[in-house]
């Protein structure tokens, strides 16, 4: 428990604890909601995520008319704690419930906000983000992905890559230019696509550990109805900036994992010897492993800058860039100490993959120079390049 936090969310903590003891099966602890998942795991997952909705803990920050507690961001720290505490599972759909279904309530229409929240609360229907095309990571608004307006559908023609739970997605956040003439940022709407629509093809893609973590995504004259419109026409910019700005606050949970990690190559280095000697009596193991460790609170405190502007009413902003790229820094240095303090351990199983998958954190979510660029904008106030 962290004492740091106020007393007055020791009874929900209590309640999240209880409630997780008596209904995390097992063989349920561990699994991730990230990766190649079989039909076994996704099954055993949509259970889970099942019993998450009933008991409202699938997404305890929307509002109680969607299906949630209209919890505050205390309530969140807490459950996000227990959770990890727990080796819980998290819901299905991370993506859709954090990033695009505050777009969905802030944008959609309420027939949307109906049909669509529910289901995804309840992991019935995965969702996906197609943002990145090949030609539009961080520079996003040059995206090509074309729709045109034709009677009561739009017809859909591009490519979309990085696609997160691409291929395991029932629907998609898309997208898609509109209008060509228009400055690029004002010619781009968002639609909320079925994924099963003829004309869609998703290519799995292989990560470096092996995993189908994401996809690409080609659409060739594909018939969206015009009811899958999110928000008005053209103006898409404004509503994937509403998802990524709920991606970029979701930041201040990073310290759970990294934390886990460190202090589980702490005791790796206590339990293992490398060339006869205990690792935990190197001198310079120890030396990596204190550094590694201050890193790891390091990332707590600046967890807490991000929950106490929360908490204040101040918007994400700059604070979210630097604990997400502190967060890739960190996941990078465990990444590196484990090679080098645990050896060739640290090439296979959960290191060796930890290791190469560390890479990604400095592209997901925003690379490391944009957000380096971000920083030095508006946190240092020097001029732009
Ligand atoms: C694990 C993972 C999951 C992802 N999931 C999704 C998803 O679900 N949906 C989705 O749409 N996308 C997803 N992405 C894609 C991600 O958003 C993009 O990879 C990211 O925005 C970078 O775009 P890019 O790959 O096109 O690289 P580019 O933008 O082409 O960048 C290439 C290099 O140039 C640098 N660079 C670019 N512009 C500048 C600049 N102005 N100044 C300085 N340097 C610059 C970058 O930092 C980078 O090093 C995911 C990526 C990863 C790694």
């Amino acid at each position: 428990m962290d004492y740091r936090y106020p007393p007055d969310t020791l009874p929900f903590r209590m309640e999240v604890r209880q409630w997780l003891q008596h209904n995390l099966d097992e063989e349920l602890r561990g699994l991730s909601n990230r990766g190649a998942l079989n039909p076994e795991q996704l099954d055993a997952l949509r259970r889970w995520n099942r019993k998450l909705a009933d008991a409202g803990y699938a997404a305890i920050s929307w509002p109680a008319e969607y299906g949630g507690r209209a919890a505050g961001v205390m309530e969140q720290v807490v459950l996000a704690e227990e959770m990890h505490r727990a080796e819980a599972p998290a819901a299905l759909n991370p993506i859709g419930l954090a990033n695009i279904a505050p777009s969905i309530m802030a944008w959609g229409t309420e027939e949307q906000k109906r049909t669509l929240l529910p289901r995804m609360q309840r992991g019935d229907d995965i969702w996906c983000q197609g943002f990145s095309e090949p030609g539009a990571g961080s520079d996003l608004a040059s995206l090509r992905c074309r729709a045109v307006l034709d009677g009561d559908h739009f017809i859909v023609n591009g490519q979309k890559v990085w696609n997160t739970l691409g291929h395991l997605a029932d629907y998609c956040e898309l997208l898609v230019r509109t209008d060509p003439d228009a400055p690029k940022h004002q010619g781009i709407t968002c639609l909320l696509v079925d994924m099963h629509l003829p004309g869609i093809t998703v290519k799995p893609l292989t990560t470096l550990t092996g995993e189908d973590e994401f996809s690409e995504i080609f659409f060739e004259d594909v018939r969206a109805p015009t009811s899958a419109l999110l928000g008005p026409v053209n103006q898409g910019w404004q509503v994937a900036m509403t998802t990524l700005s709920n991606e970029r606050a979701g930041v201040a949970n990073l310290h759970l994992g990294v934390r886990k990690k460190i202090a589980r190559l702490i005791q790796a280095a206590r339990e293992r010897e490398v060339d006869g000697l205990p690792v935990s009596r190197d001198p310079i193991a120890r030396q990596q492993l204190a550094r590694v460790y201050l890193y790891g609170e390091y990332q707590k405190a600046l967890a807490d800058v991000c929950i106490a502007g929360e908490l204040n009413g101040r918007p994400p902003g700059a604070e979210s860039s630097i604990t997400k790229q502190s967060w890739s820094d960190i996941e990078q240095l465990i990444g590196e100490t484990s090679a080098s303090v645990l050896g060739a351990e640290a090439q296979r199983g959960d290191w060796g993959d930890n290791r190469l998958y560390s890479r990604a954190t400095s592209i997901a979510g925003g690379t490391t120079q944009i957000n380096k660029n971000i920083i030095a904008r508006r946190v240092l106030g020097l001029p732009k390049d």
